[in-house]
This record gives structure tokens, C-alpha cells and sequence, in this order.
């Protein structure tokens, strides 16, 4: 299968059974090309107007958000704003937004019936972590990607769990691709970018905060622990959801 260029996908996404092959045919075409080639494919020529990157603006997520501005700074860019986020985070979102010249980021925050409903009292996070990121991250971001073909998000490999073995292009199970540049990148990697573009640092990770989500759910990182050892500690939960197949929420499905 030869990936189609400059493809128009909104009214021809692959039919389930070609939406897994078409990742795969992608992944293997650029499978030996470096991050920016596959960025500039994916935003010029596979899903031209059809991708968003989505980005926490954690501690890792000046990478991506530098390599992408390089390519098309007006490039769709996707941020939840939970409201349960560290006020660094928000203060970090601007610099780097000032910084990069990014000219498209759009933060989404949840429905504020939603969160009258189902979380009035602002604890939701701790007795029902699962809806908590439901109603404030899985929700949202549905509707934020409403009319897009694909996503390019910024997880590693090297974060471990679920994110292991993680490939450069996958089919996702609600019709998208998730484009995953940095699938393969290691922390050294990571750190020798920041250098290399001297890019500023999240206020927080100084502090020990190797990975950076909502205030509630997000603890420091002891020396020798996987980098997203500090989210959700103590819990079975490892991911917030939006990474997750889709069916994994019919129990608190809306109807979106
Ligand atoms: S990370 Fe925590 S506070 Fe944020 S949406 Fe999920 S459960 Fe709620």
C-alpha cells in the first residue's frame, strides 16, 4: 500500500478494515526518516488542514511544539485545560506560545454542565479519577478534534507501561492516526534538544516534577523512578485516557 499524498481525508478516511492498513503503510514509509521529515509529511503532504498537535505544555513538550513551529507555526495545537492544572503550567503554555511564535493553540476546557453535574463539589478526581479525566480531558478533546484526521502527540517509549514498543503511526480506534515523532526518542534525547535550541524549562521540573498533569494527580519523581511514576501514585491508573481506545469509556459515555 503506497500512502497517498496531499490526501484529503475528511470525506475519505479509510474504511475500518484500510485504517490500520494505511498506518502501517505510513509508519513503514518513514520508518527510516527522522522526526522532522515524518512532521513535515504528516502536516504538508499526508493531512494537509486535517492534523492538530495536541500538548499538556509539560515538561518535555517544548520538543515537539519547537519542531512543529519550525515546520507551519499556525499548525492546530491542542491543550486541555482541566482547571485542576498547576498555575506554572498555564504561566509555561504562554512563554512558550510567546517564544515559538505559535499562532493556533487552542485551550479547551470542559463543559461547565458536565462538571456542575457530575463534580460539583471539585473532588471528583479522587473518588472517581477515571470520570474525572472523562468529563475534563476524553470529552473535551473529542470535541476539539471534530473535523481532524489525525493528531500528533509527543509520548515516548521510554515512559514505560502502556507507552513501551510505542510505534511512530497508529490507526486509532475513533477513525484517526496518532502521529508519535518522539515514539522512539530517549530522555538524553530530550534534554540535549532543550540544550541544543535552549528552550526554557518547565518551573516545576527543577522542583522534581519529571511529568506534569493536574495538580491533584501529579507528585515528584525520586531518583531512579520512570518518568511518569508521580502520576496518579498509588493508583492502578497510568493514563488519563485520551490515549486509551475509545470503548474503554462507554460506561460514562455522554452520547458525544
Ligand atoms: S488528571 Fe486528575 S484532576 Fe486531572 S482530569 Fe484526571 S483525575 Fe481529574
Amino acid at each position: 500500500m503506497t500512502v497517498a499524498r496531499a490526501r484529503v481525508l475528511s470525506d475519505t478516511w479509510p474504511a475500518a478494515s484500510d485504517h490500520a492498513a494505511f498506518a502501517a503503510a505510513l509508519d513503514a514509509e518513514y520508518a527510516e526518516a527522522d522526526e522532522l521529515t515524518l512532521l513535515e509529511a504528516t502536516i504538508h503532504q499526508v493531512f494537509p488542514g486535517q492534523v492538530a498537535l495536541t500538548s499538556s505544555f509539560g515538561a518535555e513538550a517544548a520538543v515537539l511544539l519547537h519542531l512543529v513551529a519550525g515546520i507551519d507555526p499556525a499548525t492546530p495545537v491542542i491543550f486541555l485545560d482541566t482547571g485542576k492544572l498547576f498555575g506554572e503550567t498555564l504561566r509555561y503554555r504562554d512563554t512558550l506560545v510567546d517564544r515559538l511564535g505559535l499562532r493556533d493553540v487552542r485551550s479547551i476546557t470542559p463543559d461547565p454542565q458536565r462538571v456542575e453535574d457530575l463534580d460539583a463539589d471539585g473532588v471528583l478526581w479522587y473518588g472517581n479519577p477515571d470520570m474525572c479525566c472523562y468529563i475534563r480531558k476524553v470529552e473535551p478533546l473529542d470535541r476539539a478534534l471534530t473535523g481532524f484526521a489525525a493528531t500528533i502527540t509527543g509520548r515516548k517509549g521510554f515512559h514505560g507501561g502502556a507507552r513501551s514498543g510505542l510505534p511512530r503511526v497508529e490507526a486509532a480506534d475513533d477513525g484517526r492516526f496518532k502521529i508519535n515523532p518522539l515514539a522512539q526518542w530517549q530522555k538524553a534525547d530530550v534534554d540535549a534538544y532543550f540544550d541544543a535550541h535552549d528552550l526554557p524549562r518547565h518551573p516545576l521540573e527543577a522542583d522534581g516534577f519529571l511529568s506534569i498533569g493536574c495538580m491533584p494527580c501529579t507528585d515528584r519523581v525520586a531518583p531512579g523512578e520512570e518518568v511518569r511514576a508521580g502520576r496518579w501514585r498509588g493508583r492502578q491508573k497510568t493514563e488519563c485516557g485520551i490515549h486509551l481506545p475509545k470503548g474503554r469509556w462507554q460506561p460514562f459515555d455522554s452520547g458525544i
